[in-house]
Parts: C-alpha cells; structure tokens; sequence
C-alpha cells in the first residue's frame, strides 16, 4: 500500500507539474497571438473582443468608457528622411512612452502601421481630455526622430447607450480625421449625445 500510495505522490506531483507547464504555454502562446511583434502593443485580432468586452462592461455597470485612435503625425517623412528602422525604433519609443504615461488599466492596440487604439474604461469626456494633455505633454518631451520632434494625432469617443463597435470606432476615426484636418498635434473628441 504504501508503495501505491507514493506512487499516487509522485503522480500528482508530476500532473501538477504538467498542468503549470502547459498554463505557461498556454500563456506564450495566446500573448504570441494577440500581441504586434514589432512594438508588443496587443494587436488588432486582441482589439476586437476587448472593445466587445468593454461594451458588455457598459451595459452592465454603465462606467464611461472610451476609445482614442492615435495617429503619428507627418510618419512616412521620418521613414524617408532618416529610415525605415528608425521609424520602427520611433514606434516602439511611442508604445513605451504610451505605458508610461497612461493608466494600467489602460490598454494600447497597434491597429495599423503607425496607428493605435487606445481603450480607457472608467473614462469620461474630462477624463479623456486630461489623459491626451498628459500623453502630449509627454510625446513633446521625450518623442524624438534622430533628435527631431515627433507629434501625434488623435481622435477619440466615449461609448453612448445601445451603440455598436462598429459605430463607436467610426465616431473615433472621423474625429482622427477632424485632428488632421484641423492641423495635427491635437486631440479631437466626439462631442456627447445631446441630453
Ligand atoms: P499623417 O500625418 O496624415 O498621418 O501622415 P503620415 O505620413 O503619418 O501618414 P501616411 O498614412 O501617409 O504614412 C504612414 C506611413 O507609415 C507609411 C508607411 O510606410 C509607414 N509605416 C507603416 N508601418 C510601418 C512600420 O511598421 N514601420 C515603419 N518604419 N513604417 C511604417
Ligand atoms: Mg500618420
Ligand atoms: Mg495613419
């Protein structure tokens, strides 16, 4: 019996051993799948469910919640100017500066090229105004492009009742354009519902 019995030890020990394994593999493995290799912002496939998720969130404890695109302004200048790899170091400099200057609850999705989402739960219009001083403020000080400074763009929204991803993301895109067309270097925010 007691022959068994240790038997039994050492197979657990060896089943636990494996279960933590293959959770850590698990773990590389999603991180491998929702996450941009270039600059490790989660990536586009992660964006869709986290924004579904934050809208489920919404409906349930109704905490505003906001999206801001971000855009790199006048980009493809520095890749011609000074090199597509300088460009990349900018990139992962910006998404560094980003986690930085932002909550940890925030999260930060590389959509395209030189493109980001930024996903801010318990965030309102203020709140939304405040966090893009502060990540400006910030871009001025510290993003640089061999020495030159780099700005950026954003637009954002913060979720309305009974609105779609789809509709939500196109009020942040349309007001990423407004801040382009208004000249850069600025944040453009959805103006709320009428009350
Ligand atoms: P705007 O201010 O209007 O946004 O101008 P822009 O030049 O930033 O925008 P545009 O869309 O014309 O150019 C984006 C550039 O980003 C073009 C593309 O070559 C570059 N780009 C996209 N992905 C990467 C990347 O992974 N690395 C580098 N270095 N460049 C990239
Ligand atoms: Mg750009
Ligand atoms: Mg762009």
């Amino acid at each position: 019996p007691l022959a068994v019995l240790s038997a039994l030890a050492v197979n657990g020990v060896f089943a636990a051993i494996f279960a933590s394994q293959s959770g850590r593999r698990r773990q590389q493995l999603e991180r491998l799948a929702t996450c941009d290799a270039l600059t490790g912002a989660e990536n586009r496939r992660a964006l869709e469910a986290e924004l579904e998720r934050a809208i489920a969130a919404f409906r349930r404890d109704g905490r505003p919640v906001a999206l801001a695109l971000i855009d790199l302004d006048h980009f493809k200048r520095i890749n011609d100017r000074f090199g597509h790899e300088e460009g990349d170091r900018v990139l992962r400099r910006f998404v560094d500066l980003v986690r930085r200057s932002t909550r940890a609850t925030d999260r930060l999705f590389r959509y395209g090229g030189e493109e980001f989402v930024l996903l801010m739960e318990h965030t309102d219009e203020i709140a939304v105004e405040r966090a893009f001083a502060n990540l400006r403020r910030r871009v001025h000080a510290e993003l640089r492009a061999r020495g030159e400074a780099v700005t950026v763009s954003a637009g954002a929204a913060v979720l309305r009742h009974g609105e779609t991803r789809e509709a939500w993301f196109a009020r942040a895109d349309a007001a990423l354009y407004r801040a382009k067309q208004a000249g850069r270097d600025r944040l453009v925010l959805d103006a709320p519902p009428p009350a």
